[in-house]
This record gives C-alpha cells, structure tokens and sequence, in this order.
C-alpha cells in the first residue's frame, strides 16, 4: 500500500472524526435539555445544537471527502478491516448526503421546526386542522425527499433507507402481510378470555425504592456504570457520547410500579448495544448501531423477552415483594407474572403491550404508504385512522388526540421510521431464539440472574460489528435467512396461549 493511500485514509479518518465529535457534542447538549436545562434555556440550546449538526455536516460532506472517497474505494481487499469499512460506510453517508440539495435540506428544517409547534397546539386541543397544513407540506417535501435520493422500486424504500438501510416497502408489506393475518385472530381471542387482575400493579409505590430496584437490575444485566449512567427524563431515552460514555434516562411513577423498570431495561438494552461496540471503531461513523430495527432488537429483548419472562421474575419476584411486602405481600408469583403481560387493547401505541403494539405500527406503515403514493390526502386521514383502527383493533378512538395526532414523528418529518420499530420486535425474537440455541440453558440462568453469558453473547454477535454489518448480513448470519415474523409469532402463541389458555389460535 502506498504512503498516499496511508495519508489519504488519515486525511479521510480526520475528517469523520471531526463531524463525530461535534455530533456527540450535539447530542450532549440535547441530552442535558432532556434532563438538568433549566427551561429558559430551550432557544439558545435550540441553535447551538443546530449550529454543531449543520457544521458536522458540512465539514463532512465537502468536494474534499468525495475526491478521498473516489481514491480510496478500491483499495483494500479485505472488506471486513477497519479501513475498508470506514471507506464503505462513509462512501454510503457521502452519497446519500450529497443528493439532497441544501435548499431541501433547509426547507424541511424550517418547516419541521413551524410543525412541532403547530402539531402540539393541534395536540392539545384535539383539533387537527392546526397541523394539516403543515403536514401537508411535509408530505410533499418527503417525496422531494425520495424522488432526490432515488430508488429502484418504491419511493418509500428511500425513506426507509434512512433508518433501516437495505430493507424495502414491499419486504416491510410482506413481513406485515403474514403478521396481520395471524394477529388480528389472536387479539380477538384474548379479548375473549378471562382477563389477568392487575389492579395492584397500581397502588402506590415509593419512586425511591423503585430507582434502588432498578439500578440493581441494571446492574445484574451488565449496563456498565463505570462508562454510562442513569437520570430522570419526561420521556425515557437513551443516547452515547462515546461507546465509554453512554447515558440512559427512566420516569418512575408511584402509580405504576412496573412502567419505570420497563423502560429502564428498554433503554439499557440500547445503551448495552452501543457499550458493547468494538473499541476499535471509537469515535467515528462505524460506532453506531448498524439500524434502527437492529437496535429496536436490543431494547426489546431485555424489556420483553428477558423483562417480561416468568424465569426472570423467578428470580427478582421475592425481593420485589420484600421492598413492597404492604402492596404485593399476598401477591403470587404467578399472579404478578399474569398482570404484567395482560394485553388489553388502547387506541394510544406508547401504552399498548406486546401483543398489540405491532398493529399499531401497521396502521401507520399503511397510511404512510397511501400518503407518499398520493392515493390519501392529509384531511382523510383521521377519518381513515379511526376506521383502520376499528378494524385491528376493535376500538375507535374518541378524539384525534388519541388517534391521528398522537405522535410526535411526523411533525419531525420522520415518514419511514415506524416500521423499525416491529422490525425490531420481530427481530428481537430471531435473535433471543438464536441466543437460546446457542447458550443452551439460558432460562435456568435468567432464574438465578446470570446475564453475562447472553450478553457476552449478543456482544460478540451483534453489538461488537457497529455499522461494519448491516442488519441484513447479521440476520442472515444468524439465521440463515432475513427478518420474518414467524419467530415472534411463535413466541406470542407459546407464551400468550399458555396465560390466556388455549383460545389463542394455533397455540
Ligand atoms: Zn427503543
């Protein structure tokens, strides 16, 4: 190898290093507004973080990177090394960066900014004409979006390539295809079925004893308090600095005892994934997580795979009751393990349970389908919510607080992200199967809280890659073929059949 092509790579390696470092130093400014900002400080913050991501991507997406790019893209025969890597994720970044003019890149910017504001007043007065006209426009700017990034088949794929790089709109369709069909029966069943008592689940509960619970649980699974921590936020996040610095933040209410341990193993599983990256990829574009669904995967395995399993409440169950012994002292095992895994249909998403979560996604893959086809216009959609909700579901909702305005996703112009996350639920179960395979007798360790087989484990398969996998190639890897429902299928049917008796079909 030439001494260019070494001065080269190092010019390039700078480069990305640079747009990463002032990335983490965005993100650590967002996470500090997320948790000890006083509020008067949200419109210099605003800019500040706006000014460190614009001047990331600028420096990055300079004739400069494009020229190293071109003179570097052949040069390393070994595409699983560190450079030959660094070259391909960079190159994919580059291209993608490249296609959209700074004009659109400005114009969804500003008119993002104007929606957050107008969807929260459409919010919180139940009113969706507020936020139609704005969304309207983010509709359209999304097919801008699409039609400059370009696609081979659908111009969803191109916004979906932003989250879940690879995956399509008709594989997405397919995968929902076979879930819809072999759900919707299934929740009907259960909606049949005696219902679990969980009543107990909400008297109160003291925030502290809560917290100190938590944080041994976090700590047994191995979130690494030497290079990350835990804090309160409104909404729990994670987000890292560093694969050395990663931050998690939970919400305790005294009214649910079991929604801010929840989140906590839901947010540790993300902040596992990104301290368990190779250290070797350390501050630059390799050290992420290679896709949103593969994240998804992560936190959803240690929330409901591990945190809503019988043999992980074997083992924690009696020193909860201990902390608890007023509330839960007459409380079975059994019964508490029932009451957390009752599945009772909402028209809200962030409350639904396993079970039902995904269709609730399903609805929004399909509308924003119909949106970026133009076969919808934006004044239809709540009406089309209420009914496709009706219609998964068997509720519909009262007002479009609950239905059509209630996330904040679309109003940040993130049309295409949804999917990932039942690509990350459906993939959770893919990898928890392989992991139970491989390690053999994992439940029997879960009962005695030994985590760190399962994490060394999803370390050495999933998290240690960073981007140099994409999602596909670990799937595949894993197990022989690419992401389907059918494995978490046959998880709700097993574990669901076996609380609801045998109404659920198939089980
Ligand atoms: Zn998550």
């Amino acid at each position: 190898m030439s001494s260019k092509t070494e001065s080269d790579f190092q010019e390039l390696l700078g480069i990305i290093r640079a747009a990463c470092d002032l990335q983490a130093a965005a993100a650590l400014l967002e996470w500090d507004q997320e948790t000890y900002m006083p509020e008067a400080g949200t419109e210099a913050r605003a800019r500040q973080i706006a000014t460190l991501q614009s001047t990331s991507h600028e420096l990055f997406v300079r004739d400069r990177t494009g020229e190293l790019l071109e003179g570097l893209k052949d040069e390393y025969e070994d595409s699983m090394s560190f450079r030959a890597s660094i070259v391909r994720v960079a190159e994919r970044d580059f291209d993608r960066a490249r296609k959209l003019s700074p004009e659109l890149v400005g114009e969804i910017a500003q008119t993002t900014t104007r929606a957050k504001v107008s969807w929260r007043h459409a919010y919180s007065e139940n009113n969706f004409d507020r936020f139609a006209g704005d969304l309207e426009r983010i509709v359209g700017l999304c097919i801008q979006k699409a039609e400059a990034v370009g696609y081979a088949g659908h111009p969803y794929d191109a916004l979906l390539d932003e989250y879940e790089p690879g995956v399509t709109a008709a594989q997405v369709k397919k995968i929902f295809d076979d879930l819809r069909d072999s759900l919707v029966p299934i929740v009907r069943a259960i909606e049949c079925a005696p219902q679990p008592r969980n009543a107990f689940l909400y008297y109160s509960y003291d925030a502290d004893i809560q917290w100190d619970f938590g944080m041994e649980v976090l700590r047994d699974i191995g979130f690494d308090f030497q290079r990350g921590r835990q804090d309160v936020s409104a909404h729990p996040f994670s987000t890292s600095f560093s694969t050395s610095d990663v931050r998690l933040t939970t919400r305790i209410h005294e009214r649910n005892l079991t929604s801010g341990l929840f989140s906590s193993l839901h947010e540790a599983g993300h902040g596992m994934y990104e301290q368990g990256i190779d250290p070797e990829l350390e501050g630059t574009s390799l050290a992420q997580g290679t896709s949103l669904g593969m994240h998804e995967s992560q936190s959803r395995l240690w929330e409901n795979q591990i945190g809503r399993s019988r043999p992980f409440w074997a083992g924690y169950y009696r020193d909860l009751q201990r902390r608890f012994e007023q509330n839960l002292g007459s409380v079975s095992l059994e019964d508490f393990y029932r009451a957390i895994n009752r599945v009772h249909a909402s028209p809200v998403r962030v409350e639904a349970d396993e079970v039902t979560y995904n269709l609730h996604i399903m609805l929004r893959f399909e509308l924003e389908m119909l949106l970026v086809e133009e076969k919808v216009t934006v004044k239809e959609l709540p009406e089309l919510w209420r009914d496709r909700m009706e219609g998964y579901l068997g509720i519909r909702p009262e007002s479009d607080t609950d239905g059509v305005l209630q996330d904040i996703h679309w109003a940040l112009g993130a049309i295409g992200y949804f999917p990932t996350y039942t690509l990350g639920n459906l993939m959770s179960a893919q990898v928890f199967a392989c992991a139970k395979s491989e390690i053999g007798n994992l439940d029997e360790q879960i009962e005695s809280r030994e985590f760190a087989p399962l994490r060394e484990w999803l370390q050495a398969n999933v998290h240690h890659w960073g981007r140099k996998l994409s999602a596909d190639e670990i799937m595949e890897w894993m197990t022989k073929g690419e992401i389907s429902a059918a494995p978490w299928l046959d998880y709700v049917r097993q574990k669901y059949g076996d609380i609801y008796g045998s109404l659920v079909p198939g089980s």
